[in-house]
């Protein structure tokens, strides 16, 4: 291309856009054809795309063909939704999808949500896909204590069935996720994967280390410890200092359960604040970085409880409330699913996979 028009093109893009824009669309009507192609290449390169109500406006950039960035989660409304390999209904049909299917949307081009369909690009009509929330699901947050066998300890779960639950987990396809990325999640910060699940651990007892902290490295899980801070280096039966550093930089995420694990219920409002805020003190002390989650003792809480927990600079708490959390929960007060005794596997599939399992009475 010779100088001047290289010059006249950088000079005057906005005009060679719309001017090329006409040609293309001049030209594609002349020959009788579909403008879908035309456009989808002008817009491929050039122009800002009106977006979908429900997309975030969507660059063109995002829907360049091969690369997208923007996705959205959707679900098929249509019996039998074909699926053509290109952005018009002119285009060919190579396939077709079943009404309920789950479909992630990476754009919005004309009338057509682009998507990967068998290993490759492909595109189906808007008006047959339902938008899905993606923050809207509700995810389970386990709650453990110590794992070691205790005979008739309701707090106590064998090492044994927690590394056949680990197990489970993985070869089912779940993520174990911090409570940082719950959080995120809830303040529509991040999505999260199909499958998250939240696995905490009250008290931090010793045995987190030593028994619990080898079967997460095998497989490469995460997971939140709330320690009670006037044990850790103290009382034996707790982890120490070095030990929550070592799973601190791991990825293991270490936060707050008061001094003395106090039930708040029982304290005044002044006690309440105090024990909140100098167990994320001295915390924070211990690992160098900012404590953002707190675990109810007992899972007793009021309303002062909570709001001292808010004032003690808490962005996210955790009950004993039974449950998994939702979207309509109050993040100071969230449920939690108890795993600490359940030893039979029927008992905790059930836990991971159904909101609902308390009515089977699992
Ligand atoms: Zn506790």
């Amino acid at each position: 291309m010779s100088k001047i028009i290289k010059d006249f093109l950088k000079n005057h893009k906005v005009l060679t856009l719309i001017l090329a824009s006409f040609i293309i669309l001049g030209l594609s009507k002349l020959m009788g054809g579909s403008t879908s192609e035309a456009e989808a290449t002008v817009i491929g390169r050039n122009v800002v795309v009106k977006s979908a109500s429900t997309l975030p406006e969507v660059k063109a950039e995002n829907i360049n063909l091969s690369n997208s960035v923007v996705t959205q989660q959707g679900v098929t409304t249509a019996s039998s939704l074909t699926v053509r390999s290109g952005a018009g209904a002119n285009y060919s049909c190579v396939g077709s999808m079943k009404k309920g299917t789950n479909v992630t949307l990476q754009g919005k081009i004309n009338n057509f949500y682009k998507i990967t369909y068998g290993g490759k690009t492909r595109y189906i009509g808007v008006q047959y896909v339902k938008i899905i929330d993606p923050y809207s699901r509700s995810i389970p947050v386990l709650a453990y204590h110590s794992i070691t066998y205790s005979k008739g300890n309701s707090i106590c779960l064998p090492l044994v069935n927690f590394k056949e639950q680990m197990k489970y987990l993985k070869d089912n396809g779940y993520h174990t996720i911090t409570l940082s990325d719950l959080y995120k999640y809830r303040t529509r910060q991040k999505t999260l994967p199909e499958k998250s699940v939240v696995l905490t651990f009250d008290d931090g007892y010793k045995n987190n280390y030593i028994d619990m902290f080898p079967v997460l490295k095998k497989y490469n899980f995460k997971a939140t410890i709330f320690v009670i801070s006037s044990f850790v280096d103290k009382n034996s039966k707790f982890l120490t200092s070095k030990q929550l550093v070592e799973m601190d930089k791991y990825g293991i995420e270490i936060d707050a359960h008061t001094v003395k694990h106090e039930n708040l219920i029982t304290l005044s409002k002044d006690k309440q604040l105090q024990t909140v805020t100098q167990s994320k003190k001295d915390i924070e002390k211990i690992l160098n970085k900012k404590i953002n989650f707190f675990s109810y003792p007992y899972g007793g809480y009021n309303k002062s409880a909570i709001e001292v927990v808010k004032k003690a600079g808490y962005t996210m708490a955790v009950t004993t409330d039974a449950g998994w959390e939702s979207k309509n929960n109050n993040v100071l007060i969230l449920p939690r699913v108890d795993i600490s005794s359940s030893r039979y596997m029927n008992s905790f599939k059930s836990r991971v996979s159904n909101p609902n399992y308390k009515s089977l009475g699992l």
